[in-house]
């Protein structure tokens, strides 16, 4: 009777067909939202339409413009050419790893991750609308400035090392990404007008809808979304089939164990009542009275009580009596078959 393999494997997919789920709801209300999110065109109107809304402000609207830092704009680090408005410096390390299986993996671990961020606004025929909060942002699609793998040359004493440490160096990876001046990007969020600093403002929406920063279209967004809500489906359908599958499995085993026990009652009872009808063929009908069961006064006295050591019980009564002597009312321990001369 041992479920644990099964029950493991079915605890294991539902988490996968749960998380699988959550991904296509949220790509399915995030494509919902964009669909229903209206585009405006960054232009003098801009201000004036946001104005007349409730609160001066617009839950979920999409708007496109140009890059512009508010100020002096961040330098590459490693292209002096190059100036953005959001920075990311990441520093990731490649190992190979001895797993708990005993086989080598090549696996990462970031070192060090900085994110360098500027007010910046995104500006279009000459009206700009700052961007409230990049790193916020569900998707920040920025470009590689640089990115450099530095292996190491592991000395003879590292390989030694590493054999009994289980992990080998293979070297730094060293990366640069930048949202760049300049470039054209679609911002999706909440939009809001501030009267007093007379600013546009694209922040992340309050209602928990998704922020995009991307360079894509609205459209190939769209499309990008659709392809991930489809493959999420096809995850559900194939985890949801396998969960049924040894859900089926393990039903399938609890009632083969059921019917077994069943079997062995039914059979159990069908030699206690041959034997049973056996030992009537065989009893002699005139016996004495101190030879007769002291139960039933009918059947001839078979078991013996242990510890007491009474002679006193046909087999039959025997197997309902069995926690005091009927003769000394001494608990019983032990029972046995008793010869009789
Ligand atoms: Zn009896
Ligand atoms: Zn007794």
């Amino acid at each position: 009777m041992d479920y644990l393999t099964e029950g493991i494997a079915l605890g294991v997919d539902l988490v996968i067909f749960a998380v699988c789920v959550k991904q296509y709801y949220r790509n399915k209300n995030a494509m919902a939202m964009i669909q229903g999110a209206p585009y405006l065109a960054i232009n003098k109107d801009l201000k004036e339409i946001v104005d007349t809304h409730p609160e001066k402000k617009l839950s979920y609207v999409s708007i496109r413009g140009t890059v512009k830092p508010l100020g002096k704009p961040i330098i590459s680090s490693n292209n002096p050419n190059v100036s953005g408005v959001v920075q990311l410096l990441r520093i990731k390390e490649h190992v190979i790893q001895r797993s708990t299986t005993g086989f080598w993996s090549d696996s990462e671990r970031i070192v060090q991750e900085v994110h360098n961020v500027m007010p910046f606004a995104l500006t279009s025929k000459g009206v700009q609308v700052e961007v409230a909060d990049p790193l916020a942002a569900d998707v920040l699609d920025m470009d590689v400035i640089s990115d450099v793998f530095n292996p190491t040359v592991p000395s003879v004493m590292d390989h030694i090392w590493g054999f009994f440490a289980g992990i080998r160096q293979r070297g730094v990876q060293s990366t640069e990404k930048m949202l760049r001046e300049g470039t054209t990007i679609t911002g999706i969020g909440e939009l809001v007008y501030s009267q007093d600093a007379n600013i546009l403002k694209l922040q992340p929406p309050s209602n928990g809808a998704p922020f995009y920063l991307t360079n894509m279209q609205v459209t190939s967004l769209i499309k990008k979304l659709n392809n991930s809500k489809r493959n999420y489906k096809f995850l559900c359908i194939l985890f949801g089939t396998i969960g049924i599958v040894l859900g089926g499995f393990i039903i399938r085993k609890y009632w083969q164990y059921k019917d077994r026990i069943l079997e062995e009652h039914r059979r159990k009872q069908q030699l206690d009542e041959s034997r049973r009808r056996r030992r009537r063929q065989m009893r002699d009908q005139n016996l004495p009275d101190n030879q007769i069961c002291v139960v039933c006064k009918s059947n001839p006295i078979e078991i013996i009580l242990l510890p007491c050591g009474h002679v006193c019980l046909c087999e039959d009564c025997s197997i309902d009596i069995s926690s005091n002597c009927p003769v000394c009312r001494a608990p019983i321990e032990k029972k046995s078959v008793a010869y009789v001369a």
